[in-house]
């Protein structure tokens, strides 16, 4: 064959060879890219595990730039703005992320789970509650999704809905959330009580909470309400006794209570009892030894408030308390000196005791009790502190024993 005829399959052959080179250098490139993409995906979570989150968001950022189908680089990015706070852009992200086509369903998934989040943040909380529903409808065995789904419903106080996605991450896990459940129960007949009056169902709630969570004081304590609501005063007096003798440390939750159903049935002479059963328990129990002492007090009886008030300066010297309601005691008797010296003992305590609730979880703090902190959100998580507080100086000194200031 001549070269004039070899020509085209020479041609052809060129341009094979070029079409070949082109395509390996295009490769090779894109390779780099990937290559570098991760490099700099890697090196933001590298910079997240030492908690530089601005370099993390730089290199996030690089990375998504570098490899635009690198979706794990945008999750990761958009999660990172949000714990930041800048939410809009992390809802952005995320949004984005969950419409792309041909996404995988692990990845899909995530996306619309950190867009829940999003919204959490934001308070966005009917679009977290889709984005979380669309979440479990992509994999319906993410329990996140299930507990992220329940806490938003807790905040939309749809407690029906938040009752059965606990029942349905519980089945998922394995395991029984019994107080909560009973927490989620009782929330149900308080809405149902109050808001519809309908009393019946509420009353059915709570025994079922009380079923899923017999050691559940606050169970006991609404369903003595829902009682008295329908004027039954004999039930609400039970259901209430019988929380005192089962929660003793908390019985004090129920003493007001329980005093005003005696009252209303001529018997508040009763409440000695209930006092006298959680002392007889603790017997330094100051709650209970002041609501005794301001028993005797109002039926006159100033002997004994004077020894109930005495015994809590004794188990707790530090307390006000005490002093106050003996001091009150001695003046009601004409007693002055005597009361001029408690209330000079009162003047001198080196510190003050003030008894807080706080919440485990979270540190927040109250003079009252919370089922759910209102900070944090978390059932269950109060308990008592007595909080030593130190009187500031100026208070306590007078004016001539004060260090002079330095001029
Ligand atoms: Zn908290």
């Amino acid at each position: 064959m001549s070269f004039m005829g070899m020509l085209p399959y020479l041609v052809a052959l060129f341009l094979v060879a070029l079409v070949f080179v082109i395509y390996r250098a295009r490769r090779k490139v894109k390779a780099t890219e990937e290559s570098s993409a991760e490099t700099s995906y890697l090196r933001g979570l590298d910079f997240l595990i030492y908690d530089k989150r601005d370099l993390a968001i730089r290199e996030l950022t690089s990375a998504t730039l570098k490899n635009t189908d690198d979706v794990s680089a945008y999750i990761s990015l958009g999660n990172l703005h949000r714990e930041q706070g800048n939410i809009d852009r992390a809802i952005r992200i995320h949004e984005s992320v969950s419409i792309r086509p041909n996404l995988s369903r692990d990845a899909k998934v995530r996306a619309l789970y950190s867009l829940g989040l999003d919204y959490v943040r934001g308070g966005l909380l009917d679009r977290a509650r889709s984005a979380f529903r669309s979440a479990i409808k992509e994999d319906p065995t993410r329990i996140e999704s299930y507990e992220s789904l329940e806490r938003v419903y807790e905040e939309l106080k749809d407690w029906k809905r938040a009752y059965h996605c606990q029942l349905a991450v519980d089945k998922a896990a394995k395991k029984k959330s019994s107080r909560l459940l009973a927490y989620l129960l009782t929330e149900m007949a308080l809405a149902e009580a109050l808001q519809n009056s309908r009393t019946k169902e509420a009353i059915e709630l709570l025994q079922k909470a009380k079923q899923t969570d017999p050691t559940c004081i606050s169970v006991l304590m609404y369903l003595g309400d829902v009682y008295i609501s329908q004027g039954d005063f004999k039930k609400a007096e039970q259901a209430w006794e019988h929380a005192v003798e089962q929660f003793p440390k908390l019985a004090f939750l129920l003493f007001d209570r329980l005093r005003q159903v005696y009252l209303k049935q001529d018997a508040v002479q009763n409440i000695k009892a209930i006092y006298n059963v959680v002392l007889a328990k603790n017997p330094d129990d100051i709650n209970a030894r002041k609501s005794l002492g301001d028993y005797y007090f109002d039926t006159g009886q100033l002997d004994k408030a004077e020894e109930e008030y005495s015994k809590i300066i004794e188990i707790s010297s530090g307390s006000t308390l005490g002093y106050q309601k003996l001091g009150m005691v001695l003046l009601k008797e004409g007693r002055k000196d005597e009361a001029l010296d408690v209330y000079q003992r009162l003047a001198s305590l080196p510190e003050l005791k003030v008894v807080y609730y706080y919440c485990g979880k979270c540190g927040f703090k109250d003079t009252t009790i919370h089922w759910r902190c209102p900070q944090c959100h978390e059932w269950d998580t109060f308990v008592q502190e007595i909080e030593r507080r130190r009187v500031p100086a100026g208070q306590k000194r007078k004016r001539a024993d004060a260090p002079k200031e330095a001029h």
